[in-house]
């Protein structure tokens, strides 16, 4: 990179001033993976501290059953074939329960479009989870999934969300974001729900008093421009609405599990590699960077392994999601030993040993519990640590 392009980014970033689309494509092109970090970082600190925040949550799909096949999904099944499965809302509620003994704070919810599944499911489940785990917050439902039951029931999204917020509704997810650039979603995406759909309804959730996360696909067919795009979109909708709790740049995976069928989903993965740990730090670094009126910046362990997930804390990241127990998602395209769950302890452990300090929140970022900071380095050397393989 240029010296006085590099010396103009840093002037700008130390500054606390707005970075452009063409300084985000910039620091992109950049390979001084140090250099955008100790950037990133000020920023992050500037803003957290070394405070890193963390959830105990559980995540539950309902169903893996969907009319969509997007490409690079490798969690849809079609009805009837061997794998596919739909909850009953008291099997649900079971499986919610297991983990009870956690002290669970949050249930996130998504699922696939199922073709036969009637509305009023929905708002059912989230009921009865309610009124057995009374104290957890319930954050569900991509904004495609809120399109979908706009489609089966005739409502608008209005008075879908109205209706979800009664029955206990604490937040949307991030998910059906993926890439917003046409020229690529067009590619990976298979439902109608695009930029459009999308904001209007994260607009609408928001007027309602509900705060929700974002999210990016990233490290498939896209190049860094429709990331620094995909970012500055939702920059724009949150200078609007200021709703957004957090941006999660999510890791695209190919599929290593063959299912019981023997049948790859994801049909991207002939044509592209996954983004490896670098072009990772560099998209948590770049996006905070952009996001400056985002709070916080979140690594989802699960897609990107517990190593980049500490060094993520150097690179922006001010966020670990969560202690997440079946997440189907990724573990069905998952075979490089990421854990399927980290308990409270480990989390505190993860952070503790990257030498920040733990902080629990809820699904609205309320703190739940302060930790002290990390105890000397030469304390939590005295006994070897713990490598998941
Ligand atoms: S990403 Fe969601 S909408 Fe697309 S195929 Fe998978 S489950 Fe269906």
């Amino acid at each position: 990179m240029d010296k006085g392009v590099k010396r103009g980014l840093e002037k700008k970033a130390y500054s606390g001033e707005r970075l452009s689309r063409a300084d985000g494509e910039a620091l992109y092109a950049c390979d001084d993976l140090a250099w955008l970090g100790r950037l990133a970082h000020h920023a992050r600190t500037e803003r957290n501290g070394d405070r890193v925040m963390f959830n105990v949550n559980r995540h539950l799909n309902l169903t893996n059953v969907c009319s969509a096949s997007c490409a690079y999904c490798s969690f849809q099944r079609k009805p009837g074939e061997k794998d596919a499965y739909t909850m009953r809302v008291e099997q649900a509620v079971a499986k919610a329960q297991e983990m009870k003994d956690e002290q669970l704070t949050e249930l996130h919810i998504v699922n696939g479009l199922h073709p036969t599944l009637p509305w009023r499911y929905y708002p059912r489940v989230l009921r009865e989870l309610k009124a057995a785990l009374p104290g957890v917050k319930l954050k569900a439902f991509t904004a495609t999934e809120v399109q979908w039951f706009e489609k089966i029931s005739g409502l608008t999204a209005d008075a879908i969300l109205d209706e979800l917020i009664d029955a206990g509704l604490e937040s949307l997810t991030g998910g059906g974001a993926e890439i917003f650039d046409w020229e690529i979603r067009k590619q990976i995406v298979e439902h109608d729900c695009h930029w459009e759909d999308w904001s209007r309804i994260h607009r609408l959730a928001h007027s309602k008093g509900l705060r929700t996360p974002s999210t990016m696909l990233y490290g498939h067919i896209e190049q860094p421009r429709h990331r620094v795009d995909h970012v500055l979109r939702l920059r724009e909708l949150q200078d609007e609405t200021g709703g957004f709790t957090v941006f999660i740049p999510l890791r695209y995976q190919h599929d290593f599990h063959d299912s019981a069928d023997g049948k790859v989903r994801n049909v991207l993965q002939a044509r592209t590699t996954m983004a490896a740990p670098a072009e990772s730090l560099k998209t948590f670094a770049v996006s905070r960077l952009l996001l400056d009126n985002f709070e916080h910046i979140k690594c989802f362990w699960v897609m990107h392994g517990l190593s980049v997930a500490q060094l993520s804390l150097n690179f922006g990241v001010d966020d670990l999601d969560g202690s997440v127990v079946e997440y189907k998602i990724t573990h069905d395209a998952d075979a490089y030993g990421t854990p399927t769950t980290m308990h409270r302890d480990d989390l505190l452990h993860l952070i503790w040993d990257a030498g920040f300090t733990p902080v629990e929140r809820d699904t609205r970022y309320n703190v739940v519990k302060e930790y002290p900071p990390a105890p000397k380095l030469a304390d939590r050397r005295r006994e070897p640590q713990q490598v998941w393989a």
